[in-house]
């Protein structure tokens, strides 16, 4: 099983590049073991080109290093506290993505403008406090302003992006759309002041998509 996972991670840092949400290391993808208290993240500063399955380490949730012959990354104390606090998580994303950082410089949430953002976000995508890198505080910030909020990202500020999902697909999905609508309430506001929606409206097409939307064997 710890072998599937270490394969999914190592192909999803791939989706990181694709979808130009990372510069050069700066970027990780973990996925929590099931039924362990173990998860699986990217090894420090490796380019995404010479990722390997075996590549990618074991940690513990204190984030201590159970399998693998490379250090484990940098951000592997912020994964680790949301998979303790979390227990519903299967995924974590960590991007510094150009325009969510932007809106993360400035401490400000992405308003709910976009259709798409009210079916992935279920509202705006929030603003977690500054932290420095090292000890429990991003984890902290990311858990206390994930807790209870719809949105599966939030814009620590003054850093970049942190994700969450029930895998690290999902994780990575969210990645990807918050910086594409990110990208694309930056460009609307340039010209004016995008326009709110409903909040009942949110909350339908949220239900929607949540519920209704797509595949359901896919998803
Ligand atoms: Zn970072």
């Amino acid at each position: 099983m710890i072998a599937g996972l270490r394969e999914t991670v190592c192909r999803l840092h791939a989706e990181l590049v694709r979808y130009n949400l990372v510069a050069w290391t700066a970027g990780n993808v973990s996925g929590r073991v099931p039924g362990e208290d173990l998860f699986v993240i990217k090894p420090s500063g490796v380019s995404y080109d010479d990722l390997t399955p075996e590549s990618i380490v074991v940690c513990d949730l204190d984030g201590n290093l159970v399998e693998g012959d490379l250090s484990p990354s940098s951000d592997t104390a912020a994964h680790a506290y949301v998979y303790r606090h979390m227990p519903e998580v299967g995924g974590v994303v960590h991007t510094h993505s150009t325009y969510a950082s932007a809106w993360a410089a400035r401490g400000e949430a992405i308003p709910c403008v976009l259709t798409a953002m009210a079916d992935e976000f279920g509202g705006e995508i929030p603003v977690g406090p500054f932290a420095l890198i090292g000890g429990d505080d991003i984890g902290k910030g990311i858990v206390a302003t994930l807790t209870g909020h719809r949105s599966p990202a939030v814009l620590m500020q003054n850093h970049g992006v942190f994700t969450i999902g029930d895998s690290p697909k999902a994780a990575v999905k969210a990645a990807v759309m918050c910086e594409d609508v990110a990208r694309t309430v930056h460009v609307a506001r340039q010209l004016g002041e995008p326009l709110p929606i409903p909040q009942h409206d949110i909350d339908s097409l949220y239900d929607r998509y949540q519920n209704v939307y797509g595949q359901r064997s896919a998803r």
